[in-house]
């Protein structure tokens, strides 16, 4: 379709820019979603049932076609012959014609934000699938619909002395700075680096970027309809999230280059005693009612223990602590480790490098996604900005397609667990497309094929996303090592195979030590340090992943067993620890408490019900023995979240307060 066949509803015909970007939009944009912002146009309820009817009736020809035709399609509603939530060509193209009909480029929306009934009917058509009414309240708010409902009754503003500090001004640091100060509490962010971004901040290395889709791994109150890319590079996301810390004004809450080295629970105060240190070295003390810890998962390089590693004359980086100025053009580069950050580095050094040697103690499972690498084009973007409701829409159809879903794919099914790699037939199914992948990619290099294919379950580490690491594999200057390091030489290394590589560059992408809020000497109640607690790092819990007993008004965000590792990302985290955050708070609030402490039953059962739920996981599946940041040394899954992410974000309404003890505002002195 181009500007010129653009009518509209009335037949006739439009030109101009705007025609011409909506002809353009409508050619290239998601029909589902599409079809959504029609219905918001017209307010016609008509085109539900209409392309209700389409897609069953589609999907009844296509199962009639693979019966005859004997062709399996993959499934994903249940209904054979279609990837999950697409429509099929022939709704699609219908779904166009009638937005051509339908739509002008300056369409305003008859239908506002639709009731509960009528959003489960738009969501199940929007994905073609059965939303089940348990998770309306989840979409709407996490598509952008519904933007930060309290759940506990607010009646009273926090008090003048209700001091929060907030550790860290990533992501979560953000967007509890957000939060609270929509929710009235005075706040104050401090952050170690001199700017704000976290991991975004951090990891610079060419080609960081983000491997969850750019319209989803947003907040949901904060949509933006200007992603250049499916998936964001980190430069993108950066940028994002300081515009975000600008429209919030937030840089007068923020204190960067300052570091909080100590917190320790005042029980006479009923406060944190928080110390930071400046840039200068200089220690200041501050008093705290709450403290959030916002710090992340993943924020410690693991900087393997290789002999000889210090005697390297050449450059050696760990990718999270890349710098602009290290060179890589024409030099003899050898990269270390091979997870999503190591085949985003591979994919972008490539072209550049003299000669490029990857070193792969574990191949991962990497599995194709077009959109990965790809641009938005210019006529979507445009259609995010200017359609009414098309950016919730595509992102209600992101987030569905990536969140419960997938929860089955980690689960292991005892019976097919014994006599196959994967561990159910849905495991299966991403384990052979990973395999499909690697067999089509390397048709003449069985050698690449033989060190490249995993002997670890799929799923008990992250899922890779390939931008285009195999296709960089292929090249001439590229040589792939199935080994670790054995020792390293002023000029070069030797692999663990005995064979020696000279260099002039290593880059460690060797992942992250985990730090649950270990990097501060946290001590709450008689004495008890988080760190002994956490048996420094290696078995954190927590009720929730958020509370610990004896540490009151603490919360740990992203603590441990806290990641949708099935699906999703770390901004529905995000956002449903620090609503949870500010409920309690607003609890303490409404009710002259001063503190709130969660009972140890209640961590305790709650932790029993982790382990219980994720020992039917491929993530503490005792098999052969996987190394990773999911696992401590004992082999107990401490990264996971076991729950659907549905439960999760329903258990984090409020705060079930039968399970705290709360400590009287007039108790302090
Ligand atoms: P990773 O997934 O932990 O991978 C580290 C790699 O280094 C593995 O291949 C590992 O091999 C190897 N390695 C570690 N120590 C080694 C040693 N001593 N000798 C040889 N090899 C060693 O780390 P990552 O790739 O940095 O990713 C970390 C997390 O960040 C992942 O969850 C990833 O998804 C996430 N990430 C996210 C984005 C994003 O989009 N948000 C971007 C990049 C990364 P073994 O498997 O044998 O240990």
């Amino acid at each position: 379709m181009t500007a010129t066949d653009f009518v509209d509803g009335t037949g006739t015909q439009l030109d101009g820019d705007d025609a011409a970007q909506l002809a353009a939009a409508i050619a290239v944009c998601n029909p589902a979603a599409l079809l959504m912002s029609m219905v918001h146009v017209s307010g016609d309820l008509g085109l539900l049932d209409e392309f209700a009817a389409e897609l069953e009736s589609a999907r009844k020809d296509l199962a009639n076609a693979q019966n005859t035709t004997g062709v399996h399609y993959s499934s994903g509603s249940g209904t054979p012959a279609l990837p999950l939530g697409a429509f099929p060509d022939s709704v699609s193209e219908k779904v166009r014609v009638r937005a051509a009909q339908l739509l002008r480029a300056e369409s305003t929306a008859v239908l506002g934000v639709p009731d509960e009934v009528l959003f489960r009917r738009m969501a199940s058509l929007c994905t073609a699938s059965d939303v089940d009414a348990e998770f309306i309240p989840l979409l709407f708010e996490q598509a952008g619909f519904r933007i930060g409902q309290r759940c506990v009754p607010v009646t009273k503003s926090p008090p003048e002395d209700f001091d929060v500090i907030v550790v860290g001004a990533g992501i979560i640091g953000i967007n509890a700075a957000v939060k609270l100060g929509d929710a009235g509490f005075r706040y104050r962010v401090f952050e170690a680096r001199d700017e704000i971004g976290g991991t975004w901040s951090r990891n610079t290395y060419p080609g960081a970027a983000v491997d969850t889709p750019s319209h989803y791994y947003s907040y949901s109150f904060e949509l933006n309809p200007d992603w250049s890319k499916y998936y964001p590079s980190g430069p993108e996301y950066l940028a994002y999230l300081e515009r975000v810390v600008e429209k919030y004004d937030l840089n007068r809450h923020i204190e960067l280059s300052t570091k909080v080295v100590s917190a320790d629970w005042i029980e006479r105060e009923q406060k944190w005693h928080v110390r930071t240190q400046s840039a200068d070295g200089a220690i200041t003390d501050h008093r705290a009612q709450a403290l959030v810890t916002a710090l992340g998962v993943l924020n410690a390089p693991n900087i393997p223990d290789v002999p000889g590693l210090d005697s390297f004359e050449g450059t050696v980086v760990h990718t999270a602590e890349w710098s602009d100025d290290i060179d890589v053009e024409g030099r003899r580069v050898v990269v270390l480790g091979t997870g999503c950050t190591s085949v985003q580095l591979v994919t972008n050094i490539v072209d550049k490098v003299g000669a490029l040697d990857v070193v792969v103690r574990t191949p991962h499972w990497i599995v194709p996604e077009k959109t990965v690498v790809n641009d938005v084009p210019q006529a979507e973007r445009w259609a995010m900005r200017h359609l009414p409701y098309y950016q919730e829409w595509f992102r209600l159809r992101a987030y569905w397609l990536a969140s419960d879903n997938l929860y089955p794919v980690p689960r292991i099914d005892p019976e097919w667990a014994k006599s196959h790699l994967s561990v159910s037939p849905v495991n299966d199914l991403v384990m052979q497309t990973s395999l499909r992948y690697l067999n089509e990619s390397f048709p003449d290099r069985p050698d690449l094929i033989e060190k490249l294919t995993p002997d670890f379950r799929p799923y008990a580490k992250r899922i890779v996303k390939d931008p285009g690491f195999f296709q960089a594999l292929r090249r001439e200057n590229v040589n792939l090592h199935r080994a670790g390091f054995a020792e390293v030489h002023p000029d070069g290394v030797t692999t663990t195979d005995g064979e020696f590589i000279a260099a002039d560059v290593i880059i460690l992408a060797t992942g992250f030590k985990l730090e649950y809020a270990s990097l501060i000497d946290i001590t709450g109640r008689e004495g008890q340090r988080l760190a002994e607690l956490w048996e420094f790092g290696d078995d954190p819990r927590a009720y929730l992943g958020i509370q610990v007993p004896g540490f009151p008004n603490l919360f740990v965000t992203a603590g441990p067993n806290a990641a949708p590792n099935h699906g999703a990302g770390h901004n529905i985290t995000s956002e449903e620890h620090v609503h949870y955050v500010v409920e309690c708070l607003q609890y303490l609030v409404e009710n002259d408490y001063a503190s709130m402490d969660v009972e140890n039953q209640a961590m305790v059962e709650y932790n029993q019900k982790v382990d219980a739920a994720l020992d039917k996981t491929v993530w503490a599946h005792p098999g052969k023995d996987v190394t990773g940041y999911y696992r401590n040394s004992k082999g107990r899954a401490i990264v996971p979240c076991p729950w659907r992410l549905v439960d999760y974000w329903t258990m984090l309404r409020e705060p079930d307060v039968e399970n705290f003890t709360f400590t009287s505002r007039s108790a302090t002195k």
